[in-house]
């Protein structure tokens, strides 16, 4: 199966699940966000363990485990019916995170547009995270050390995943503005992809 695909990039705290799920919310569109497959799994199943291990330390969870719940996940949305390959689109949230990952989804995704939410200042992000772990209890977020070596993981795995893709294809948006500022940014740079599909189909 072959996905049309835009990928939300950018370090975490960057605004890509807040982003994600308001182009969610567009007819045509479906927001993926792999941490979240993640998070919710059951935690004593096999992959749920494995997730806690990797994710609790701020590390990446073994490719083959990540591709194969997106792989698994797509597939069910598809065969539930509330996803059709031919005329949607997938948004994926947080994969690919490295370069071997970019290489195993390459089979499976056409990637029509990459948004990236870049974000200068690395101690705002932090901050952001914090206090997201108040509301969400998310483990990974509460921790100061955890959280700065997910931003060394993305510095050194993930960053280099832009060079995989057609530079012609990144759409770079500031994304320390205000949401609706930078939402209306990620309209933008989608609509021509949105009518280009429509017009395929
Ligand atoms: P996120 O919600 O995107 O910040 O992801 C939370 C955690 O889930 C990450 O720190 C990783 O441990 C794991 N994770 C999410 N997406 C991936 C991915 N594509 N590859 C490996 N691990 C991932």
């Amino acid at each position: 199966m072959n996905y049309q695909a835009i990928l939300l990039f950018g370090a975490p705290g960057s605004g890509k699940g807040t982003q994600g799920q308001m182009v969610g919310r567009i007819p045509g569109f479906l927001h993926i966000s792999t941490g979240d497959l993640f998070r919710s799994l059951d935690k004593d199943s096999e992959t749920g363990r494995i997730f806690a291990q990797y994710a609790n330390k701020g590390l990446l969870v073994p490719d083959d485990v990540t591709v194969g719940l997106l792989k698994s996940h797509l597939e069910k949305t598809v065969c539930s019916g509330a996803f059709d390959p031919k005329k949607h689109i997938v948004i994926l949230d947080g994969a690919p995170r490295n370069v071997n990952q970019a290489r195993l989804l390459k089979e499976m995704i056409d990637v029509r547009k990459i948004i990236y939410l870049k974000a200068a200042n690395v101690d705002r992000m932090v901050e952001r995270l914090k206090n997201r772990a108040l509301s969400s209890g998310r483990v990974d977020d509460a921790d100061e050390q955890v959280i700065r070596h997910r931003m060394t993981v993305y510095a050194n795995e993930t960053a280099p995943v832009l060079a995989c893709y057609d530079k012609d294809l990144i759409c770079c948006i500031e994304a320390d503005q205000s949401i609706i500022r930078v939402f209306s940014e990620v309209v933008n740079a989608l609509v021509p992809v949105k009518e280009a599909l429509e017009q395929q189909s």
